[in-house]
């Protein structure tokens, strides 16, 4: 059955073999693209596995992490990062205002900053504690009502004001664009805006469209499935 290829561990070797592969496609669409493949960090996304099968990634290779969830990271990660010193960790979902003081101390990178409460959070929490997690700023470039993110109209005054009003620097921008439409259009659209404002990170790109994304100047690629196999759901 497809299940048992779900379950909590790979088989000797997968972690790498599959890691292996999802780096060589970069590799090869940065070139095509006539990029260098050293400016595209990928960043495994890890939410819903647990400890073995990330530790197997880790073991592989692999240093740079994304979760979707604030919570799910905060249980998992401390202990798994604890012999890394040099491991990343990114919030690639929602974040809300009442969990900023968790983010600021889990995270190196957020790429879900979208409303000016969460930025106002977020510079409180990051005085406090005196650690400074890198930021992007997701757009909502479909303008789908239920997904997160800054509409793209909004995009400059919404980093205008996390500098002015709140002392932010936004390294760059993050996408997820709609389900039900290429993915290239919005890509582009991200790469515009990111680049009238000269920020230099472009988030966007998950398995089934990362080379995609690499193409229109992608910067950080989200992957998950493709390193760690099907999530359940
Ligand atoms: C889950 C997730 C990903 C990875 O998705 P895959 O399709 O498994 O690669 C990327 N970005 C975000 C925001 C996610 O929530």
């Amino acid at each position: 059955m497809a299940a048992q290829s779900i379950s909590g561990s790979f088989g000797a070797g997968e972690a790498a073999s599959r890691l292996a592969a999802v780096q060589e496609r970069i590799a090869k669409a940065a070139e095509e693209a006539g990029r260098p493949a050293g400016g595209i960090t990928l960043v495994a996304v890890s939410k819903t596995f647990g400890a073995s099968k990330i530790e197997q990634v880790i073991a592989a290779g692999q240093r740079v992490f994304g979760e979707n969830r604030v919570q799910e990271a905060a249980r998992k990660w401390p202990v798994l990062r604890k012999p890394y010193p040099s491991l990343e960790l990114h919030l690639v979902g929602p974040l809300q205002s009442n969990k900023a003081k968790d983010a600021v101390a889990l995270f190196d990178v957020i790429h879900s900053l979208d409303r000016d409460k969460i930025a106002g959070a977020l510079a409180k929490e990051m005085a406090a504690q005196g650690r400074r997690p890198r930021l992007l700023v997701q757009i909502n470039t479909g303008a789908e009502p239920q997904k997160a993110g800054v509409l793209p109209e909004q995009a400059d005054d919404f980093v205008k004001r996390c500098s002015e009003a709140h002392g932010l620097e936004i390294d760059g921008l993050m996408c997820i664009p709609p389900i039900d439409e290429p993915p290239a259009p919005h890509f582009a659209l991200l790469a515009k805006i990111a680049g009238r404002l000269d920020l230099p990170e472009l988030s966007m790109g998950m398995s089934a469209d990362y080379e995609i994304a690499i193409g229109h100047g992608a910067t950080m690629v989200r992957v998950g499935s493709a390193i760690f196999g099907e999530r359940e759901t």
